[in-house]
């Protein structure tokens, strides 16, 4: 059985407007700024919502938490603009702050109403040993949201939204892989646009590491879809999933 073709998921390419929530300003570029440059080139829109200020970063070399806001939020502005973004928007919580899934949710939901996404994309919060309180309750939230986005009777204000599916990157269990090879130096220099955070001398040994990565995930996509020949390649990986395998759906682990 093919849950997908079942539930009439949408080819994760086959979206209008799309709504990608990081926990961090530059997640949603280590995560997925290959396939959201591929989407920007078709026309996608693309909004960014950013769930912490980023200000618990030690490597910007600021020493207040208001430069450090400054110099994240003018990188994230950056990285956005070489991929398409078309519209940013920050929930503004301290970065490994006191807030909860539900202070997300419930910014989340009027967004959602507002900017009707035909998909939701953030991080895997079940990823095994995530340990990162920002990524576990952004993910969450976003998967709540989902579910709830059109429920009166919980979120009375506003236009109820159903979103068809939701893209989960940084996953242990993809689904979808999305080759990004042509996207890869952009990808790249995106990631490089956060420089605070990547621009240093761990950077040629990261690079690597997305490398070998994207390739290997590369060569699944390419064996799923001709065998015999295997160019070498970049892909991006993703678990997705429709609202209907969000809620007491076990064999969402494995569809
Ligand atoms: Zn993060």
């Amino acid at each position: 059985m093919n849950i997908k073709q079942l539930l009439g998921l949408p080819d994760l390419l086959d979206v209008k407007r799309i709504i990608c929530v990081q926990p961090h300003p530059d997640d949603n570029e280590v995560g997925a700024a290959g396939t959201l440059r591929e989407l920007a080139l078709r026309g996608v829109e693309i909004v960014y919502i950013t769930v912490t200020d980023g200000s618990a970063s030690g490597s910007t070399g600021a020493s207040t938490p208001e430069e450090i806001i400054r110099i994240r939020e003018s990188e994230k502005q950056a990285a956005g603009q070489l991929l398409g973004v078309t519209k940013q928007i920050n929930l503004g919580f301290p970065d490994m702050g006191g807030y909860s899934e539900d202070d997300v949710l419930k910014k989340l939901i009027p967004i959602i109403r507002d900017e009707k996404p035909d998909m939701l994309m953030t991080v895997d919060p079940w990823m095994p040993y995530e340990a990162h309180p920002d990524h576990i309750k952004t993910g969450k939230a976003v998967a709540t949201a989902m579910l709830f986005a059109a429920n009166r009777i919980r979120f009375p204000e506003g236009d109820p939204h159903d979103v068809p599916q939701i893209a989960f990157y940084a996953t242990s269990h993809p689904n979808t892989f999305i080759d990004v090879t042509a996207q890869w130096e952009t990808k790249l220099a995106s990631i490089l646009a956060h420089k605070s955070q990547f621009d240093n001398a761990e950077w040629p040994m990261l690079r690597m590491y997305f490398e070998h990565q994207a390739a290997q995930l590369h060569s699944k996509l390419i064996q799923e879809q001709e065998p015999v020949q295997a160019p070498a390649g970049f892909a991006e990986a993703f678990k997705v999933l429709a609202a209907q395998q969000l809620h007491f759906f076990p064999a969402a682990l494995y569809s």
